[in-house]
Parts: structure tokens; C-alpha cells; sequence
């Protein structure tokens, strides 16, 4: 009987509803939810989860409000039950999941995407009590912090990052936001966290994912019907590694539906490490509820490697790929490719691309052609670093002498060299360039 008044009361509720939201949001939010008491003036609604519920509250608090007030009088008031299992009524009852049946196996590894396909379910969570999944964490095992040479430019973000893999949400660092240009190593750490904590922690579950996988997923999820399924997924992650959040950027729905996450991971006392290409201060059309998120933690910037770094890059790269370059090769390539890791290391398999396909040793006239095509021109500024080796390597005295207080002509002769070439073919300012000589 009472169940009879819920469901007639809810319909009536949900007439009003469905001229006030759009189709889509009907679908998603409203459909879902069973009427199942009706007691007084009380109404109580089963949603499928406490995420479900919390985006009820926060979208559509005022409309639901209204429509049962005007259905049950003004002492109306709504209760929400919050039921996880299987309470779907979009999801059928089979289940195509490999081993799903055999009882013993709690745990398969998931495929990633695992959201519906057709008409097809392959979301675990429809498997009543399955608390942890295997996921794929999409790992490139390749980037990992020995591969990851540090350098002052990336001190501070690589040891966070290792401490973080340590101790996942563990530590200060949550989230842990790495930010810096494009080719300075953002997506290398993000997977070096991921690989170190697998490494760790065999049990816990890892994903990597990047901004824009994110949010097309979520948009298929919106499509599909599957928010909930999307939302649970990912809540179940206890290292979650978000690669270029300024994707989010404008995106209201994502960034949305990625607070939730965000906040119910970071309550949970799971690990977020999130990158981004600028600081988080900078990021463009980001809620200011999530970039308040972000203070929580620690960011951390990665810069242009130094010259020494970069021929550290440069080394490790050579030695992994079982390469050998003359000294002077690799020399004259860091000192010319310094904007990026990524450049640098394209202008490595170039070089190494050029030479067996001429069938001939890499040397420095080989580097030079080759990387003229990297750089606009050998001829372009060159920084007074450079200017200083090889003035120095020419008269054969240290760089450091230069700063000397000495009279030796072969210095003071080195000196002045190196002065007139810096003011002619850098852009620095002679103060600047008087700093640099001591
Ligand atoms: P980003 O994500 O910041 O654009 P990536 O992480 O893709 O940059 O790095 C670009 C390339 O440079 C990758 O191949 C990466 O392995 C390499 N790289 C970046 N920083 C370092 C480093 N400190 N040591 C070794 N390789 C690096
Ligand atoms: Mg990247």
C-alpha cells in the first residue's frame, strides 16, 4: 500500500522533474532512482550510490525540493537510501566477464576501457561485493626513476615523487602536482611513481591515465549511462596518476565529476599525482574549488635541464640503447639542443638514424649538419656558457680561469675574446655578461 503511494507520489515528482532537466540528465540521475517509502510527509528514494546522492544534492537540491514540497505539502521532506549492489536497474542480469562465474576468482585483471560496449557489460562492479579489481595501470615500464636522471632542475618533484611511491598516501604530498613545459619529464615521473609503487606494492591498484582519456571516458559514461559505473571505477584506484590537467581546463562537467573522485580518493587516504604544463595558479578555467584542492599537497616544477644534466640525459640514453658517441658529440649536443628532453633525445635518434643510414661513424661535422635541422641555426645566440668553452678549449686554459684576477695574457687574451662575443652574439646585457667574467 505504502509502496503503492511512494511510486505513485515519485512518478508524479518525476513528470515535473522531466520538463526541468535535459533528456540526457533525466536519463542519468533521475531514472535510476527508486521510490521506496512513504511515511507522513516523508519521502525516502534508493540511489545507487553515495556519489550518486551527493550529486543529487549538489545539482538538483532546489528542483527536487520544489516538485516534492508541491507533491507532499511544505513539511515535505526527502530521505535517501544508498544502495551499491547491483541496484541498477539498467544493468542485466548476465554479466560478460571472463571468470566471473567460477567464484574463486575475486579478482580478474580488467581490460581498460571496461565500460559498457554495445550492449555488452563490462564494468566489475556489477558483481555484487567485489570490493578490488585488477586494473591494468598502464604503465610504460620503461619510465622509472632510474631512467629518470636527476638533476637540479627536477631535484625537488623526483624525490616527492619517490617519497610518494614509498608511502602512497602517506605523506604531505597528496595530491602531488608536478608541473613544467612540454618534454621536461611530467609523464616520466607521473610513471615512475606508478611503476615504483607497483614495485612496492604489488596489491594495490594503480592507474595512469591522461587528462583527455579521462574525460572522453566520462563522456562515453555520460552517453552510456554508465556515471555511476565510471565514478565507481574510479574510486576503487588507490594511486591515481592524472597526466596533463590543464585538459580540464573549461571542462565544467569533468571537473566536476573529478572533484568527486578527487575527494572521496583523498578522504580514503589514496594517493592523487597529477601533472600539469603550468603552475597550478596559472591553470585556465579551473574551478576554484578544485585548485584549492590542489594547495593541499605539494607542487613541484620541473625546469630546463643544466648542460651537465642534459649530457647526463644524453649518457644514460646512449647507455641503455647500447650506443657510443664520441665525447665531443654528445658535448656539442647538449650545449646546442636546450630546450627540452624530448628534443634532445629526437636529435640522439636522428643523429644515430642518419649515420647507419650513411653507413657511417657518427662524428662532430655529422652532429653539426644534423643538428643545424634541430636548431634554426648553429649560428643563432648562443648562450656565454658556450662562448666561454670554446674560447677556452681554443687556448687551452680552464673556463674557470676567466674569472681570475690574473694578468697571464693567455687568459686576460681569452677574456676579452670571449667579452666581444658575448656582447656581439648573445642578447645578455654587458652588466650581465660583466657578472659572468668575474
Ligand atoms: P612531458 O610529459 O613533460 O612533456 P616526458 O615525460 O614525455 O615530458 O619526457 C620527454 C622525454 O624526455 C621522455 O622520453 C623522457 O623519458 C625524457 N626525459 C625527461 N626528463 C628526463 C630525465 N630527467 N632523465 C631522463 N630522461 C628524461
Ligand atoms: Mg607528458
Amino acid at each position: 500500500m505504502k509502496e503503492k503511494s511512494a511510486n505513485s507520489v515519485w512518478n508524479n515528482c518525476l513528470e515535473i522533474i522531466k520538463d526541468n532537466v535535459s533528456a540526457q540528465s533525466f536519463k542519468t540521475w533521475f531514472e535510476p532512482i527508486r521510490p521506496v517509502e512513504l511515511e507522513e510527509s516523508v519521502l525516502t528514494i534508493q540511489v545507487p550510490s553515495q556519489f550518486f546522492y551527493e550529486w543529487l544534492e549538489e545539482h538538483y537540491v532546489a528542483l527536487l525540493r520544489k516538485t516534492i514540497k508541491r507533491e507532499l505539502g511544505n513539511s515535505a521532506r526527502l530521505e535517501y537510501r544508498i544502495v551499491v549492489e547491483n541496484s541498477n536497474a539498467n544493468v542485466p542480469s548476465t554479466v560478460d566477464y571472463p571468470n566471473q562465474n567460477s567464484g574463486n576468482n575475486q579478482n580478474p585483471e580488467v581490460g581498460f576501457p571496461y565500460f559498457l560496449s554495445g550492449n555488452q557489460i563490462k564494468n566489475p562492479f556489477v558483481i555484487p561485493g567485489l570490493k578490488k579489481i585488477n586494473v591494468d595501470p598502464q604503465l610504460n615500464s620503461n619510465y622509472n626513476f632510474d631512467s629518470l636522471v636527476e638533476g637540479d632542475c627536477n631535484r625537488l618533484a623526483r624525490s616527492a615523487g619517490y617519497a610518494v611511491a614509498q608511502k602512497p598516501g602517506g605523506t604531505a604530498f597528496n595530491p602531488l602536482v608536478i608541473y613544467g613545459g612540454v618534454g621536461l619529464g611530467k609523464t616520466h615521473l607521473a610513471q615512475a611513481i606508478g611503476n615504483e609503487v607497483k614495485a612496492n606494492f604489488p596489491n594495490k591498484t594503480v592507474l595512469y591515465v591522461s587528462s583527455e582519456k579521462f574525460t572522453n571516458q566520462f563522456f562515453d559514461a555520460v552517453k552510456n549511462n554508465s556515471v555511476n559505473d565510471f565514478v565507481h571505477f574510479y574510486q576503487l584506484i588507490d594511486v591515481l596518476l592524472v597526466d596533463d590537467i590543464q585538459f580540464f581546463g573549461n571542462k565544467e562537467k569533468t571537473q566536476d565529476i573529478f572533484f568527486h573522485i578527487f575527494n572521496h580518493l583523498h578522504q580514503n587516504g589514496k594517493q592523487l599525482v597529477l601533472t600539469t604544463d603550468r603552475p597550478p595558479r596559472d591553470l585556465e578555467g579551473m574551478e576554484e574549488r578544485l585548485l584549492s584542492r590542489f594547495k593541499w599537497g605539494l607542487s613541484a616544477d620541473l625546469q630546463v635541464p643544466d648542460f651537465e644534466t642534459r649530457i647526463a640525459i644524453l649518457e644514460k640514453k646512449m647507455y641503455a640503447d647500447g650506443i657510443e658517441l664520441p665525447r665531443e658529440v654528445v658535448e656539442f649536443v647538449a650545449y646546442n639542443i636546450n630546450t627540452n628532453v624530448r628534443e634532445l633525445e629526437a636529435a640522439l635518434i636522428s643523429l644515430l638514424a642518419q649515420a647507419s643510414l650513411n653507413k657511417k661513424e657518427v662524428d662532430l661535422d655529422l652532429a653539426k649538419k644534423i643538428i643545424k635541422n634541430f636548431v634554426k641555426s648553429i649560428s643563432r645566440e648562443v648562450s656565454i656558457d658556450y662562448i666561454q668553452k670554446t674560447v677556452c678549449d681554443y687556448f687551452t686554459v680552464p673556463v674557470d680561469m676567466l674569472r681570475e684576477k690574473t694578468r697571464k695574457r693567455m687568459i686576460v687574451q681569452a677574456r676579452q675574446l670571449s667579452m666581444f662575443l658575448a656582447k656581439n652574439y648573445t642578447k645578455n646585457s654587458l652588466k650581465f655578461i660583466g657578472k659572468n667574467f668575474g
